[in-house]
C-alpha cells in the first residue's frame, strides 16, 4: 500500500482538481483529504478519522455510503455487458429499465428521459432541445435562456454561462450573447427591509417582465431555475415566487427547465422539486440522486409538450444529431435502478421530509439568536446558516478573514463536514437522505461549538 506521504506527492504533482485553488494545491499550501471508506452518512478519511457527511460529497450521495445492493448491480452489469451505446435506438435492458422507473416517477405531464452523464451535459442537452425546439417550430429568433443571479446550473460553456455566480464566470470567457440574468429570489439579500415576502415576490416577477420587455419576447426561449436556489446559497424561494413566476413565461411562450439535479429524488421530502412547488415545467434536468452518484448519470426529461415537436423536427430532418459516447451508459443504469429502489424501501423521501425540517428547527433553536447568525433556513434535507458580522445592519465578513471556511474547518476538526457554500458567508448542510436525529443532533452541535471557536 502507498504511503500518505508518496500519495500526497503524487496529488500535488500529477492532480488538477476541480473548483480547486490550483497553485496552492500544487505548492501544499492547501490541506486537502484522501477518503478511504464510506457507510452511511458517514466516511472515513486515510488517517482513519471519522467524519458526519452532512453534504452527502456534493449533495449527491442521497441513500449513503457503501450500499451493497448499488455495489452488487454494478458489479453484475460489468459482469454482463459493461457497455453498449444508445444511437439508432440502441439500448440496453438497464437504460431501459431505468427510463422507465424514472418516467413512473416524474410528473404526468411528463413524456420521456434523455439519458447524460452530468448535471451540466444534461443542461447543455436542455438549451440544445428549445433551440431545436424553437427552430422547428419557425422561430429561430427566439433564442436567449434567462437564468438568475446565483443559480448554479453547471460549469459547461453553456451550463456555465447560465450560472449566476462569480466563481464560475472569472477569466473564462463564456459566450454570454444568449444569455441573461434576472433577480435572485434570495429575500434576505435581496429584499428591501420594508418588504414582505410576497412583495418581494412580486418585484421580483416585475424585474422578470421589464427583462423580457426589455430583449423582446420574441427572442426568448426559455426560463431556467431551479425550484430552490442550491449552489447560491440554499435558499428557499419566497412565498408566492413561482406563483408570480410561472404566469409570466406561459403569457410570453417561454419554456421553463426546472433544473431538479439536487432536488430531485427526494431531498425536499417530495419526489420532485417542480410538484413540490406547483411547478409545470417544459424540461426537468436530474443528475445526483439519479443513482446517489454510485455512478455517473443524468437526464434530461422532456414534457409532453416538448415531444411532439422534437417528434416533428425527426420526422422533418432525419435523426436527432446529438449524443454522447456514454449516453445511458448500462453500469450507470444499474446503479440507478439500485438506487431508486433503495429511495422507495428505506423511505428515504419520507425522512427527507422529516429529518430535513427536524435539523433545520433544531439548528434554529441552536444559533438562531447567535450575535453572528442572520438566517437560518432550510427546506426538506437542504439547510444553511448564513454568517453575519452585525445581525442588524446584515453587513457581511471581509473575505480576507475566511470565517467561513475556518468555521467548516473546525467542525472538520469535531467530525462533521460541512460546504462553505461559493458566495457568501453560508454554511451549507445537504446531507444523506438517511441522516438520522441524532446525526441532526451531531451535526447541531458541532456547528454551534465550531461557530463558538472562531467568533
Ligand atoms: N445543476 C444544479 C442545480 C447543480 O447543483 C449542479 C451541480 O451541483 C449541476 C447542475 C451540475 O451538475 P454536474 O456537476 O454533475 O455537472
Amino acid at each position: 500500500m502507498l504511503t500518505n506521504d508518496q500519495l500526497a506527492k503524487w496529488d500535488r504533482d500529477h492532480f488538477m482538481h476541480p473548483s480547486t485553488h490550483l497553485a496552492q494545491h500544487a505548492r501544499g499550501e492547501a490541506p486537502g483529504r484522501v477518503i478511504q471508506t464510506g457507510e452511511g452518512c458517514w466516511i472515513t478519511d486515510r488517517d482513519g478519522n471519522r467524519l458526519l457527511d452532512a453534504f452527502a460529497g456534493l449533495y449527491c450521495v442521497n441513500i449513503g455510503y457503501g450500499r451493497q445492493e448499488v455495489a452488487e448491480a454494478i458489479a453484475e452489469q460489468a459482469r454482463e455487458l459493461a457497455y453498449y451505446h444508445a444511437y439508432v435506438g440502441h439500448g440496453t435492458e438497464a437504460s431501459i429499465t431505468l427510463s422507465r422507473m424514472v418516467m413512473e416517477r416524474a410528473p404526468d405531464h411528463m413524456s420521456k428521459v434523455y439519458f447524460g452523464l452530468g448535471g451540466s451535459d444534461a443542461n447543455e442537452t436542455n438549451i440544445k432541445l428549445v433551440w431545436y425546439y424553437n427552430n422547428i417550430r419557425g422561430l429561430p429568433q427566439k433564442k436567449k435562456i434567462i437564468s438568475r443571479w446565483r443559480g448554479y446550473h453547471g460549469s459547461g460553456l453553456m451550463s456555465g454561462s447560465l450560472t449566476g455566480l462569480m466563481l464560475f464566470h472569472q477569466k473564462f470567457d463564456l459566450p454570454f450573447d444568449t444569455v441573461r440574468h434576472t433577480t435572485s429570489p434570495y429575500y434576505y439579500r435581496r429584499a428591501d427591509v420594508t418588504q414582505t415576502e410576497e412583495q418581494f415576490s412580486a418585484q421580483c416577477a416585475a424585474d422578470l417582465e421589464e427583462l423580457i420587455a426589455r430583449e423582446g419576447a420574441d427572442t426568448i426561449a426559455a426560463f431556467i431555475a431551479e425550484p430552490m436556489l442550491g449552489t447560491g446559497g440554499i435558499v428557499p424561494p419566497p412565498k408566492g415566487y413561482w406563483e408570480a413566476i410561472t404566469p409570466i413565461l406561459e403569457k410570453h411562450d417561454i419554456l421553463l427547465i426546472a433544473d431538479e439535479v439536487v432536488t430531485g429524488f427526494g431531498r425536499l421530502g417530495s419526489m420532485f422539486g417542480s410538484p413540490h412547488y406547483g411547478l409545470k415545467p417544459d424540461i426537468m434536468t436530474i443528475a445526483k440522486g439519479l443513482t446517489s452518484a454510485y455512478a455517473p448519470m443524468s437526464g434530461s426529461i422532456v414534457s409532453k409538450k416538448v415531444w411532439a415537436v422534437l417528434e416533428q423536427g425527426t420526422d422533418e430532418n432525419g435523426p436527432f444529431g446529438h449524443g454522447w459516447t456514454y449516453s445511458a451508459h448500462p453500469i450507470g443504469a444499474a446503479a440507478g435502478i439500485a438506487n431508486l429502489k433503495l429511495v422507495d424501501s428505506l423511505g428515504l423521501v419520507k425522512n427527507a421530509g422529516e429529518t430535513g425540517p427536524y435539523l433545520t428547527r433544531t439548528m434554529t433553536e441552536a444559533l438562531g439568536e447567535h450575535a453572528h447568525v442572520g438566517e437560518v433556513r432550510g427546506e426538506g434535507m437542504l439547510t444553511a446558516v448564513e454568517l453575519v458580522q452585525n445581525r442588524d445592519t446584515r453587513a457581511g465578513f471581509d473575505a480576507a478573514d475566511k470565517v467561513v471556511p475556518r468555521i467548516v474547518a473546525a467542525m472538520a476538526r469535531r467530525g462533521v463536514i460541512a460546504r462553505a457554500m461559493p458566495q457568501g458567508d453560508i454554511l451549507g448542510y445537504a446531507p444523506p437522505l438517511c441522516l438520522t436525529r441524532e446525526e441532526a443532533d451531531t451535526i447541531v452541535t458541532v456547528t454551534a461549538e465550531s461557530i463558538a471557536e472562531v467568533l
